[in-house]
């Protein structure tokens, strides 16, 4: 079994960027410019916010964080994001999702200019996903393709099976593993068996939010297992239950430990498989940089949607 090791990665990638900016930036005298917005003070999205703003900085990209009350109404949001496609020192947006439930979250994020979309959830982006036409994905199914690509992972004609249907992640992976011509199935929690669609599967995504659901007995042997499933825990018999060793260490250290959605005994049955935390966590915040600096580079290029004016 090999580790597919998304922190290296991930490493790498950050540092072309950065390259990449400092030379941008030397040529156009200008900086890419992402603003993230939150609405709310959830901890889990608190701490995703501040990775990103933080990993742009360490890159050169100028990154402002917006932070609105929970409270904030719909109309409020709506302008925002009105401003922030106006101004022209912002290539990026942004939103954190997810939102206050007062919020509608496909509006919000409809409202964002599709030329900035950086997450590439608006549907226009989502539809050129579909349809095989994109040019850029979001973060977290890419960062998948490009942990399996690094690592020389054929797709071709292999059975996935995609656990989780959300439009940030499952679907839109889905449908890029179907066009990289993958069998796909993807599963839900009305899913009758789960555990004999994951056993068809040569490559397993674990996307579902529920620590440990994929069992080491649900594995073919040699399967490619990716965890996406990110569960913060704090309670150490839990720990004990769903983690390795090492975060049982950390969570003695800091008092939570972090969980994906495959056992990690079912590691040894594979031929490759990331670990959670170091897999698909670095390899999102790394996309979403490439991302913004494909949007800055695209500047010149902007509004070129039919029907947008
Ligand atoms: P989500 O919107 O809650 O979607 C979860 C999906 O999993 C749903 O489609 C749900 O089915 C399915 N599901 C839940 N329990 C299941 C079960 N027992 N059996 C089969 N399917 C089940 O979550 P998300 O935003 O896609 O995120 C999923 C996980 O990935 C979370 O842990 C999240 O923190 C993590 N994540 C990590 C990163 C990263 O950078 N590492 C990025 C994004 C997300 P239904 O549709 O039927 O409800």
């Amino acid at each position: 079994m090999g580790v597919l090791d998304g922190q290296t990665l991930a490493r790498q990638i950050r540092e072309q960027v950065g390259r990449e900016v400092t030379r941008l930036r030397e040529e156009t005298n200008r900086t890419p410019g992402l603003t993230v917005l939150m609405v709310g003070d959830d901890p889990a999205s608190g701490i995703y916010v501040r990775t990103k703003h933080k990993a742009a900085g360490k890159l050169g990209i100028r990154s402002d964080l917006l932070l609105l009350p929970a409270n904030a109404s719909q109309s409020r949001v709506l302008e925002r994001l009105r401003q922030l496609n106006r101004d022209d020192g912002v290539d990026a947006v942004l939103v954190q999702i997810p939102l206050p439930n007062h919020l509608d979250t496909w509006a919000v994020l409809d409202e964002i200019d599709p030329c900035k979309d950086v997450d590439r959830f608006h549907p226009l982006n989502l539809g050129r996903v579909m349809t095989g036409r994109a040019d850029l994905f979001p973060c977290t199914p890419a960062g998948v393709l490009r942990l399996l690509d690094h690592h020389g992972v054929e797709l071709n004609g292999i059975n996935a099976v995609v656990v989780g249907r959300s439009f940030i992640v499952g679907k839109p992976l889905a449908a890029m593993l179907t066009n990289r011509h993958a069998t796909v199935t993807v599963c839900h929690t009305r899913t009758r068996d789960l555990a004999a669609r994951v056993r068809e599967a040569d490559l397993v995504v674990a996307a579902a939010g529920k620590p440990g659901i994929i069992s080491a007995d649900m594995i073919r042997s040699g399967a490619v297992l990716v965890d996406v499933g990110t569960t913060y825990l704090d309670e150490r018999s839990e720990v004990e239950k769903l983690c390795p060793p090492d975060q049982l260490t950390r969570f003695d250290r800091k008092g939570n430990a972090i969980a994906g959605d495959i056992h990690w005994t079912a590691w040894e049955k594979s031929s490759w498989y990331t670990p959670v935390p170091g897999g698909i966590g670095p390899m999102t915040v790394a996309m979403l940089m490439e991302n913004t600096l494909e949007l800055f580079r695209a500047r010149g290029r902007r509004l070129q949607w039919p029907g947008m004016s």
